[in-house]
């Protein structure tokens, strides 16, 4: 049985001061909540100032974003070690960074062996744009993406692994996949690609999450499908709705 999981990507929102004013608005109402895995992404300079907010919760910190190489000379990157300082979880592949920052298959897996190695869980994305969806692509892509992204992982690392469904034209448009949809994709090229390259057991246990305009009011069509173990929350998580979708997340 897969423990679901709601994640929150805060994205480019809140200053440290504001995400202290956030927390403490959301953090009673999330507390509250047992048997779902709770995290929240704010940007790396809120990191700090959360996670002492979060000491002693069971409430998750995860970083969006981070660079493969332990140190060096990379103007603005931010490592594994200075992530894992704060964090337990890492969002790697978010479309916005491949889409405007240049993130590529190749570097989602370079990230990814490199949170393994330091001990974060990743938090992969993957999804197909409109235009791919349009012309019938989807299954390329999504399968694509899994298969690459996770190239020479362990089983056993593999397991651990998160991944987020996010079609892109759902994300941020206020037009969110269907559950069923969503569900097929889920099961049929991300669960697919993960039995052929890791096994059935590894497949089935990989925790899958839907992203693309959750809210409160509509986080239950998702739930209650079987291959869909919570959500990553864009827009949402900043907001009091952030809660009734860890609540419907609930089993
Ligand atoms: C996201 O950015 O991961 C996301 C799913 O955004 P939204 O919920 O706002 O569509």
């Amino acid at each position: 049985m897969r423990k679901p999981m709601i994640a929150g990507n805060w994205k480019m929102n809140k200053t440290a001061e504001q995400a202290r004013s956030l927390v403490g608005e959301l953090l009673p109402g999330l507390e509250a909540v047992q048997g779902v895995d709770r995290v929240m992404c704010p940007p790396f300079t809120a990191l700090m100032t959360v996670a002492e907010m979060l000491k002693g919760t069971e409430i998750g910190l995860g970083a969006q974003d981070m660079h493969w190489e332990a140190s060096g000379a990379f103007t603005g990157e931010v490592s594994p070690a200075m992530v894992k300082e704060f964090c337990q979880y890492v969002i790697l592949g978010h479309s916005e960074r491949r889409t405007y920052f240049g993130e590529t298959d190749q570097t989602v897996n370079k990230k990814v062996k490199a949170a393994f190695a330091i001990g974060l869980t990743p938090i992969v994305c993957v999804g197909e744009t409109l235009e791919e969806n349009e012309d019938g692509k989807t299954a390329d892509v999504v399968t694509r993406q899994v298969h690459v992204d996770l190239m020479e992982l362990t089983a056993e690392q593999c397991k651990s692994i998160v991944i987020a469904y996010e079609p892109i034209w759902a994300i941020g448009t206020g037009k969110a996949a269907s559950g069923e949809g969503a569900n097929k994709v889920i099961g049929d090229y991300i669960r697919g690609t993960l039995k052929k390259d890791f096994g059935a057991e590894v497949a089935d246990a990989v925790r899958v999450l839907y992203g693309g305009s959750v809210t409160g009011a509509n986080a239950a069509e998702f739930f209650g499908q079987p291959n869909i173990d919570g959500a990553l929350v864009g827009g949402a998580s900043l907001k009091p709705d952030f809660i009734q979708i860890v609540q419907a997340a609930k089993r």
